[in-house]
Formats: C-alpha cells, sequence, structure tokens
C-alpha cells in the first residue's frame, strides 16, 4: 500500500494531524492508497517553506527559471508511461487517454511556458518626455487548487507559469486523486529545485483547501473545479484582495447547423460528448440539432456512441472507464432520473454498466443520450459531468442562440457547419468564453481560457497566465533633457 506524504520545505513529510485518507482506484472500488488528512498546521508549514526561499527563487532571472522548468519536463517525459498509468489508475480513465492527453499535456505545459517566459519582451510606452517601462514582478506565494478530472494536466498548467514568474507554490490536488501530483513532487525533488519553492499539500478541500485560501500570507488562488466550491473560495480570498482566478464548471452547447458535414464530423462530436466519461468541463452535454437533420444526426450519433467500448481503463482498445466515484456515478444517475420526471426520454443508456470480475464494484455508467426534454429543465441546464447529453431540435438560427444561451455556465461551445463564416458569427452571439467551429479542444496554449457567467472569472493560457502569475509595475522615468 502506499502512503502519500506531503512535500514540504523539500521533504516527504507526515501531516502535523494523524489522519489520512482512503485513495480508491474507482474501477475497482479498491483502496489503492492513503493520503494525509492535512490542516491549517501543514499549510502553515508550507507557507513558512516559501518564507524562506521566496526572496532568492524570485532574484533568479526568467531565463534561469525557464531552465527549471525545462528540467522538470525532461525528467516527467522520463516517467511518461507512470504518469499515464498512475492517472489511469487513480482517475479511471482509460489508459489511451492518459498517455494522449494528461500525460502528454504535463510535459508539453512545462515546456511550453519555459519557451514563452524565455521569450517575453518587456513592453515600453514611449512619451514625448519619458518612457514608461513594465515590469512583470512576482506576486509572492500561490496557492493552487485541482480538480480530479485531470489531475495533473490541470496541476502542471497551474505550477509551470507561477513558478516561472518566480512565485513560491503550495499545491493542493484533489482528494480523489493525488497520485501525480506525488508523482510531480518526487520528480521536482530529484531534479533539485531549491527546497521550499514547490509544496504539496494533501487532504480534503474544506479542511487544507480552506485553510490554504484563507492564509493571509498566500497572495493569490488560481482554482478550477466546481462552481460551488468557486463561491466559497471567491468570498474567503475576497477580503484579503487576494489575486484569484476561477475556473469553473460548463453546460456547453454543441450546435449543429442544417449544412454542417456530419459523416466528417460525428466521431468529433461523440468525442466532445463523452470524453473522460463526460467528466471534462468543456464536454459538449447539451446537443442543439437544426430540425431538418434531427433524424438523421441522432441515428448517426447512437451508432456511433453504441460502438465504444466500455471496459478496464488499462486495456488499449478500452474508450470509456470508470466514472471518479460511485458516489459521483449515484449524482449522475440521479440527473438521468430527473430527466424521466422532467419528461424526457432515455433514447439509449441510461443505467450502470456492469461488468464483470475485478470490475464489478466500479463505477461504469452506459453513455447515455435523453431526447424530448424542455431545453429549460434542470437536466438541460445544470451541469451533470457524466457521460449523458441532452439533445434538442431548433427551427432557426436564433433559436440555436437562444437555447445555447439559456444557462447560468458560459465556458466553451462548439458549432458545426460548412458555412464558417456563418459560424462565426453565431459564435459572437454565444455568451461563452471560448467557441470551436468544426472542431473540438483544439487546443493552442497561447490563447486565452476561461469562462463567463458562472464558469468563473479571468483569463489563464498564453501570456494571460504570465500576467495573472504577476504583479505590473508601470516606471515611468523623465528623459534627461526636460
Ligand atoms: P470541487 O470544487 O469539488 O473540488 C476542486 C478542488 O477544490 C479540490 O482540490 C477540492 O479538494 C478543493 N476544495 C473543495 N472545497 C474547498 C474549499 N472550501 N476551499 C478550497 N478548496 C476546496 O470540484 P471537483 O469535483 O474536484 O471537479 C469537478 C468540477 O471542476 C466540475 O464542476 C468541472 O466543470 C470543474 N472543472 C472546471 C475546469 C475549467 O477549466 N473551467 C476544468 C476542470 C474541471
Amino acid at each position: 500500500m502506499n502512503a502519500i506524504k506531503n512535500y514540504i520545505n523539500g521533504e516527504f513529510i507526515n501531516s502535523k494531524n494523524d489522519g489520512e485518507i482512503d485513495n480508491i482506484n474507482p474501477a475497482t472500488n479498491e483502496k489503492i492508497a492513503t493520503i494525509p488528512r492535512s490542516s491549517s498546521q501543514d499549510i502553515q508549514d508550507a507557507v513558512d517553506a516559501c518564507n524562506l526561499s521566496k526572496s532568492s527563487w524570485s532574484k533568479l532571472t526568467i531565463t534561469e527559471r525557464a531552465e527549471w522548468l525545462d528540467k522538470i519536463a525532461d525528467e516527467l517525459e522520463k516517467r511518461f508511461e507512470d504518469i499515464s498509468k498512475l492517472e489511469s489508475i487513480d482517475t479511471g480513465k482509460p489508459i489511451s487517454l492518459s498517455r494522449n492527453v494528461d500525460a502528454t499535456r504535463s510535459v508539453s505545459n512545462f515546456r511550453f511556458f519555459a519557451d514563452l517566459a524565455r521569450n517575453m519582451e518587456t513592453k515600453q510606452f514611449e512619451m514625448s518626455d519619458a518612457i514608461n517601462k513594465i515590469v512583470n514582478k512576482p506576486v509572492g506565494i500561490a496557492g493552487l487548487i485541482t480538480p480530479w478530472n485531470l489531475p495533473l494536466y490541470l496541476l502542471s498548467w497551474k505550477v509551470a507559469p507561477a513558478l516561472v514568474m518566480g512565485n513560491c507554490v503550495i499545491a493542493k490536488p484533489s482528494e480523489l486523486t493525488p497520485m501525480t501530483a506525488n508523482l510531480l513532487a518526487e520528480v521536482i525533488h530529484q531534479v533539485g529545485l531549491p527546497k521550499g519553492v514547490f509544496n504539496l499539500i494533501q487532504g480534503y478541500g474544506n479542511e487544507c483547501g480552506q485553510a490554504l485560501v484563507s492564509h493571509p500570507e498566500i497572495n493569490l488562488i488560481s482554482f478550477t473545479g466546481g462552481t460551488t466550491t468557486g463561491k466559497i473560495v471567491a468570498k474567503t480570498a475576497a477580503p484579503m484582495f487576494k489575486k484569484i482566478s476561477l475556473e469553473l464548471g460548463g453546460k456547453n452547447a454543441t450546435i449543429i447547423l442544417d449544412d454542417a458535414d456530419l459523416n466528417l464530423h460525428i466521431d468529433n462530436i461523440v468525442r466532445s460528448s463523452f470524453l473522460n466519461q463526460g467528466q471534462v468541463c468543456l464536454c459538449g452535454s447539451r446537443i442543439l440539432v437544426h430540425e431538418s437533420i434531427y433524424f438523421s444526426f441522432l441515428e448517426m450519433f447512437t451508432k456511433s456512441v453504441s460502438s465504444m467500448k466500455i471496459g478496464n481503463p488499462l486495456n488499449e482498445d478500452t474508450k470509456l472507464g470508470s466514472l471518479i466515484s460511485n458516489e459521483h456515478l449515484e449524482k449522475v444517475d440521479s440527473y438521468v432520473k430527473l430527466a424521466i420526471e422532467e419528461g424526457g426520454d432515455v433514447h439509449y443508456g441510461g443505467q450502470r454498466s456492469n461488468l464483470n470480475d475485478d470490475f464489478a464494484k466500479g463505477a461504469f455508467y452506459e453513455p447515455t443520450i435523453i431526447v424530448n426534454l424542455d431545453y429549460k429543465s434542470r437536466t438541460a441546464t445544470e451541469e451533470i459531468f457524466g457521460p449523458v447529453v441532452t439533445i434538442h431540435k431548433f427551427n432557426d438560427i436564433e433559436e440555436a442562440i437562444k437555447i445555447a444561451n439559456y444557462t447560468n455556465y458560459g465556458l466553451a461551445a462548439s458549432i458545426w457547419t460548412q458555412d464558417t463564416t456563418l459560424g462565426e458569427h453565431v459564435a459572437e452571439k454565444l455568451d461563452t468564453g471560448m467557441v470551436w467551429i468544426n472542431c473540438w479542444l483544439h487546443r493552442d496554449l497561447r490563447v486565452p481560457f476561461g469562462g463567463v457567467k458562472d464558469s468563473g472569472l479571468g483569463r489563464e493560457g498564453g501570456l494571460y497566465s504570465l500576467q495573472f502569475f504577476s504583479e505590473l509595475q508601470n516606471i515611468c522615468t523623465m528623459n534627461d533633457k526636460y
């Protein structure tokens, strides 16, 4: 049994609190590790470690810090297969997905931010009699809180820019998925990053997570997780005027116009609905289809969904693994029952997927398609975060836009059409932070990532991340001759 520890001031240590939390493989429902149930005392120790190291870390040049990121990326890459396997066991996701998305992006996040920071230009604004120079200073101590769906992918997305901009870091991964954050700490230890610069605290969100957000010496919080938690984080951090970024939930529309090339795109539309068992904040869970192609779309979509293999996440040909936990499965199932109460019909799936042997107690759920549901219903507007989509008809573009915007969330959307000019016109009318046309999750790491409305606050990605993880100072110098 793997007893995972915290990583504070360059050492793997137990929590000051004696408690521990079981870590479960959701595909087998078996205990695979324990993590410390950390408390505010452990957060205090991590803050003390940051305070000891932050002055020397912030004095390095950005190029020197970028070199550290490259070293971390190189070492992570050597452990590519470990990352893939641990992520699959910890989350229940298919190993092919862990390799192609989680492990790949975790390495490239470090390389990307190293290169970006190295090439960052100092901004200057000249006046007739003076020059303004914008300096990016470190913010101080960065608290980074992440969810369970893309554990190392999302943690590395925050750790890399935070470190390269000269901050010290206290990371708090989800208590459901501690494995690859621990691997990152091992890698950071191995490459010899100065102690105290990166610290990792494991435990419950409402205990050590809350202590992290409440600590007055932590200057910045980058949070990715649910909207309800995001509200608590915002409420706690706001009176201390911490810098805060909130990447929250979504209920994203997939809009299929009447001229969409379904033969070309159907598999990608299915992927956008069910990747990671629908547990990606960007997944399209409300599919809006022009009425003229509704039935042909439904037939093609259902055929493609039914061909997805559910099974052992470590098998190479598995397309759908388990959900994150049986508890989460109950929540997903309760939404399917609610959909029926709300007048919808289960067109495909709609129940636990019963596997045999080692996986009999796993959290497997059939990919589920619900039709004939009012677009204003709770099922069609609240985040389910599982393998469930609702499909709705629309009769013109204005109606599609109205339905798409009829939710409190505003993270992302996708539009499928051969008329890309029309697609862009529709995109601009959507209240979301991101829109894909004829593609989905096609990521350029330079672009702003984030949502509007209940999907969050602020943007991360590329220079937006480097700006968020630094304080901008303007130095205005009068020319000598004046
Ligand atoms: P969650 O909000 O339950 O937990 C997220 C993290 O916050 C965990 O580490 C948790 O321990 C911690 N936490 C919980 N309570 C806390 C508190 N009071 N103070 C500080 N930290 C606390 O979310 P989850 O169930 O882990 O993740 C799923 C959610 O994340 C979904 O809503 C999904 O849409 C969202 N998500 C959003 C994005 C995005 O980029 N917008 C990306 C991935 C996931």
